[in-house]
């Protein structure tokens, strides 16, 4: 019975995130380019971006996005980053299945409070926190 809860609470979080989940999917498909790479781990998509025209590289480059997240779509730069980014971006996954469709609206909400008080709206955005914070404590129980 406990595997049957499981599974369906699972399935509910993956429909409850699945809007933000789309936003993701274009951007996973640009792991279907030379030296990319698509693959599913722990439950979230892993697409990491491979060779793209210089144009668009340039693009992402000066957003100085390195790494994102739209519910169970994780997309890198690089293999590297995916790496170093993993556990981060879990968090990121799980509070997308936490808030569902509503998680853009209050991440963006967070970044304006924190640009409104004077601070950083993505260091001081109260989700980058979180899992900073998470981070922290999983590093201390390793
Ligand atoms: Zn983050």
């Amino acid at each position: 019975m406990r595997g049957v809860l499981r599974r369906v609470l699972r399935v509910a979080a993956l429909l409850w995130a699945a809007p933000n989940s789309v936003i993701g999917l274009p951007l996973a498909a640009l792991g279907l380019l030379p030296g990319g790479s698509v693959r599913l781990r722990d439950g979230a998509l892993e697409c990491v971006v491979g060779t793209l025209p210089q144009r668009l590289r340039t693009w992402g480059d000066r957003l100085g996005i390195e790494v994102i997240t739209f519910g169970h779509v994780v997309v890198a730069g690089s293999h590297a980053l995916m790496s170093a980014s993993r556990q981060h971006e879990r968090v990121h996954v799980r509070q997308y299945e936490r808030y569902g469709p509503f998680f853009l609206p209050v991440y963006a909400a967070s970044s304006v409070l924190a640009l409104a008080r004077g601070r950083h709206p993505y260091s001081h955005n109260r989700f980058e926190r979180e899992a900073r914070r998470r981070m922290e404590v999983e590093a201390k129980d390793a």
